[in-house]
């Protein structure tokens, strides 16, 4: 087993190589084949997220333990299973979900590992897929991606589920509605591709950067550059002047929180996805008198990366671009994604080891 690890929090991951594991009961062991690079590896790397001005989340506080193979957009074909697994068999091609939980909490319970508060996410608190093999507790969490291509569909375990579940949170709308995308990145990317499926609102992407809107208006989308002297009354010409239904916010720092939340109808929502840090100032009057809601989302559950991978599958949704990197680049990988130079998604291949 040839693995890239995190060993020291703000340092460069290390190589490793160690014996394949041996899966017990319902364990399975795959040969990865695609693992996706996010920026929550990035965070990782760094040990901590920035909570606005200078102070920051620690991960380690947050029940990380060093050393740890990242990697949660795993897609593998399986090797061997464990003896009490018997819905998947060996040479099957499985997507991981990673999100997963203590399994005996009210939420793991109910179906929602990945609010679990003893989380045990795959690449976060347990090794995950910056490797050549991955063993994966439960035969439970492999899901099944129908005719997708394992390079494309490991991003939906993480980037294309976020997008899905946040979606889910603004629905329904109707055709008269209107709904504002912040941040046109790997987020608003899958978001772009999957709202048309699930809603006739309108739907208004806003962005820094003017090609990313460019190639969202070329295909039909409303558009304001968050550059504007007045975005919200930009937003508001294409809404009309009470303001929108809902707004998704993919970058959530200081400054895009507060424009989405100005921009909320009476008993509208604003869901707070990203993690570029920063803080929400909200004069509460306005939060009762209006009737606002404000919630985050993390991920999406089993469930739902189920729905999403058929959904995707079954309306043939064009893939995102990839860039294939060896998985002795994963360092550098996470740089260039650091330096914001990847246009699409990075993707390591597991068999490069
Ligand atoms: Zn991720
Ligand atoms: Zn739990």
């Amino acid at each position: 087993m040839k693995s890239v690890r995190l060993v020291e929090f703000g340092s460069s991951l290390q190589w490793e190589e160690k014996q394949d594991p041996e899966p017990k009961d319902s364990e399975v062991l795959l040969e990865v084949i695609s693992c996706g690079v996010c920026h929550s590896d990035l965070h990782l790397r760094d040990g901590y997220y920035k909570i606005g001005g200078e102070e920051k989340l620690f991960v380690k506080d947050r029940g990380v333990k060093l050393p740890l193979t990242p990697g949660h957009e795993v897609v593998g074909r399986i090797l061997k299973i464990g003896s009490k697994v018997s819905s998947v068999s060996v040479g099957e091609t499985k997507l991981v979900y990673p999100w997963i939980g203590c399994g005996t909490c009210e939420e793991c319970e109910s179906g929602n590992p990945q609010l679990c508060s003893a989380p045990k996410s795959l690449g976060i608190y347990q090794d995950g897929g910056y490797s050549d093999r991955i063993l994966v507790p439960d035969e439970k969490w492999l899901l099944d991606i129908y005719d997708l291509s394992p390079e494309y569909a490991c991003s939906y375990a993480c980037a294309g589920l976020t997008a899905y579940g946040a979606l889910k949170k603004a629905l329904p709308l109707k055709k008269s509605d209107s709904l504002v995308i912040i941040g046109a990145g790997g987020l608003g990317m899958f978001a772009s591709q999957l709202v048309p499926l699930l809603t006739e609102a309108k739907v208004i992407f806003l962005d820094l950067d003017e090609s990313r809107l460019e190639k969202l208006k070329e295909i039909g989308f409303y558009t304001v550059p968050s550059s504007h002297p007045d975005p919200a009354s930009e937003v508001k010409k294409i809404s009309g002047p009470l303001g929108v239904s809902a707004v998704i916010d993919f970058v959530n720092n200081s400054a895009t929180s507060s424009l989405g939340f100005s921009l909320l109808k009476k008993n509208g929502t604003l869901i707070g996805v990203g993690l570029f840090g920063g803080e929400l100032k909200i004069p509460t009057p306005i939060l009762s008198l209006r009737s606002l809601t404000i919630r985050g989302s993390y991920t999406g559950s089993p469930g739902e990366l189920k729905e999403l991978l058929r959904l995707v599958s079954e309306k043939k949704i064009r893939p995102v671009p990839v860039q294939i990197r060896n998985l002795r680049e994963a360092d550098s990988a996470l740089n260039d994604l650091s330096s914001g130079k990847v246009l699409g998604r990075l993707v390591l291949s597991g068999k490069s080891a």
